[in-house]
C-alpha cells in the first residue's frame, strides 16, 4: 500500500543488516517512531563491524564485533531477519518478496544493501581469489595467510594496504599492484600516498605501481598460481586478493524506479527520487554540506550520518546537523584519518614530519578555507581539523607548519 501525502509510515521496512540498515532501526527507536520495523539481512551473522574484515578478523579466532547487543533487536520491537535476501520489491502495493518465497508489507522502505567487490575484467581461476566484505570470507582467507604464503593484492587502495599490513604481521611475502602511478589515487593526496607507501615498503611490502594485470593464472589444481602482469613480469603466488573498489549494490531500488547515477541519489533527509523510498549507506551517491557534486561515501560515519537523516524524514522531524564527512583506516601502526574531502582542495600544508610516522596534511581552497585534513597517528590534527571543516574556518597558512604553535593558536578566535 502506497501511502497517501499525509498519512503517517507505520511500517518501515529495511533491506540490508550493514551498518546503515542496523543504525537506522536504532535511529527510527532513537526518534520515536513507534511503527511496525523489519530489519531483513542476507548475511547469516547478527549484524558486525565490518571494517574489522580487513583487520582483526584476519588475525586467529577473532569473533565479530556485533553491532547491537544480541538482544536489542527484540528488546526494541525490531523484527531481525538474518539469512534473508528481499528478491524482489513492488513499492505500489507495498510488498517485498524474499528468497523463500515470502512475501512482507510495508509502506516505508530503507534500502541500505551496501556495496559489492567490484569484479576485475579477467577470468579468475577456480580457487585461490579473493575479495573481502564479510566476516565469512575474512575466516576462509585467514587459512590463507599462514607464515611462509606468498600474496599478491590487486589494488592500492585501503583494504588492500590493510589486508597486506595483516598478511605482513602473519608473515607472508606481499606484492601489491597498482595500476595508478600512486597507491590511494582515489581517495587520497599525493603526501600522503607516499608516506604510506614508504612505510609499506618498509615493512618488506613489494610495491609495484602503474602495473597492469593482465592473468591470473590458474595452477594445475584450478588455484591461482601466479599473476601477470602487461609487461610480462610473472608473480607466483598462493593466493589473490583483489581489492579494486566496490560497486552499489542498486538493483532493488532501480526495480522501484528510483533514480540512481554510480549510486541511489539521495537528499540530505536520504530520500531517494521515489517517495516513500530511502536509501542509506553505501549504496548511495549523496550531496554533502560545503562541497559541490554528489560523492559516494563509503565510510562508517557516514552510514550512521544517513540513517539519522532517514529516520528523522520518516518520523517528520528536522534534519540532523550536517557532519563533516570522515574515515579511518589502521595499518601496522599508522592509523590514518582523513576530514573532509579534496574537493577544491587547492594547495596543502604539512604540520609534522612524514618520516616520523606523526603528521597531517592539511588541504585548504583558494580562500584559504580548510577543506581536508588527512592526519597519520595524529589524533589532536584530525580533530582540529575536522572542526575547522564544519566552522569554515580559515586556519593561519604560516603557522600552520610550525607545530610547535598549538592549534588552538591557528585560527583567529
Ligand atoms: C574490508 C572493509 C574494510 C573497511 N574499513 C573501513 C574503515 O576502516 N573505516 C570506515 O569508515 N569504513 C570502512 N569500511 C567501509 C564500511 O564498512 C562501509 O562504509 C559500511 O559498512 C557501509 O555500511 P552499509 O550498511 O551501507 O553496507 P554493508 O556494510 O555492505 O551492508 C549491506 C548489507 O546488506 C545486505 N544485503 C544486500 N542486498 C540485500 C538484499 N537484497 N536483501 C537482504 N540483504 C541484503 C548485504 O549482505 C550486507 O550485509 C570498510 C569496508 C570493508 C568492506
Amino acid at each position: 500500500m502506497t501511502m497517501g501525502p499525509s498519512s503517517a509510515p507505520t511500517s518501515v521496512l529495511v533491506v540490508g543488516a550493514g551498518h546503515a540498515g542496523t543504525a537506522t532501526a536504532v535511529a527510527l527507536r532513537q526518534y520515536g517512531f513507534a511503527g511496525h520495523v523489519t530489519v531483513l539481512g542476507a548475511e547469516a551473522e547478527h549484524p558486525y563491524h565490518r571494517p574489522p574484515v580487513s583487520k582483526a578478523y584476519l588475525s586467529d579466532d577473532a569473533q565479530p564485533e556485533l553491532l547491537k547487543g544480541p538482544t536489542w533487536f527484540q528488546d526494541n520491537d525490531v523484527d531481525l531477519r538474518l539469512g534473508r535476501r528481499v528478491t524482489s520489491v513492488d513499492h505500489g502495493s507495498g510488498r517485498a518478496v524474499l528468497d523463500d518465497g515470502d512475501v512482507l508489507s510495508f509502506d516505508t522502505l530503507v534500502l541500505a544493501t551496501g556495496a559489492r567487490a567490484r569484479a576485475i575484467p579477467l577470468s579468475l581461476p577456480r580457487a585461490g581469489c579473493w575479495t573481502l566484505r564479510t566476516f565469512r570470507e575474512a575466516v576462509a582467507f585467514r587459512q590463507v595467510l599462514r607464515n611462509g604464503a606468498r600474496i599478491v593484492i590487486v589494488g592500492g587502495g585501503f583494504i588492500g594496504l590493510e589486508v597486506a599490513a595483516a598478511a605482513r604481521r602473519s608473515g607472508c611475502a606481499v606484492t601489491v599492484v597498482e595500476r595508478e602511478a600512486r597507491l590511494l589515487q582515489r581517495i587520497a593526496s599525493p603526501v600522503l600516498s607516499q608516506a604510506v607507501t614508504r612505510y609499506h615498503r618498509d615493512q618488506g611490502v613489494e610495491i609495484m605501481l602503474e602495473a597492469s594485470v593482465t592473468e591470473i593464472v590458474e595452477g594445475a589444481d584450478g588455484s591461482a598460481r601466479a599473476v601477470r602482469l602487461a609487461d610480462g613480469t610473472e608473480l607466483e603466488c598462493d593466493a589473490v586478493v583483489i581489492g579494486v573498489g566496490a560497486d552499489p549494490r542498486d538493483d532493488l531500488a532501480r526495480e522501484v524506479g528510483a533514480d540512481c547515477d554510480g549510486g541511489v541519489l539521495v537528499d540530505g533527509g536520504a530520500r531517494t527520487s521515489v517517495p516513500g523510498v530511502y536509501a542509506v549507506g553505501d549504496v548511495t551517491r549523496r550531496e554533502v554540506a560545503g562541497y559541490d557534486g554528489r560523492f559516494r561515501l563509503e565510510s562508517i560515519p557516514n552510514a550512521g550520518e544517513q540513517a539519522k537523516q532517514a529516520a528523522a524524514a520518516i518520523v517528520g522531524a528536522p534534519p540532523p546537523r550536517p557532519e563533516v564527512p570522515w574515515f579511518w583506516s589502521d595499518q601496522y601502526d599508522l592509523k590514518v584519518k582523513i576530514a573532509g574531502l579534496l574537493v577544491g582542495a587547492n594547495h596543502h600544508v604539512v604540520r609534522g614530519d612524514p618520516d616520523a610516522g606523526q603528521f597531517a596534511i592539511y588541504h585548504l581552497d583558494a580562500q584559504q578555507r580548510l577543506v581536508a585534513v588527512e592526519a597519520v597517528n595524529s589524533a589532536g590534527d584530525f580533530m582540529a581539523g575536522k572542526k575547522w571543516i564544519a566552522s569554515r574556518a580559515t586556519p593561519s597558512v604560516d603557522l600552520l607548519p610550525d607545530s610547535t604553535v598549538p592549534l588552538r593558536e591557528l585560527v583567529p578566535a
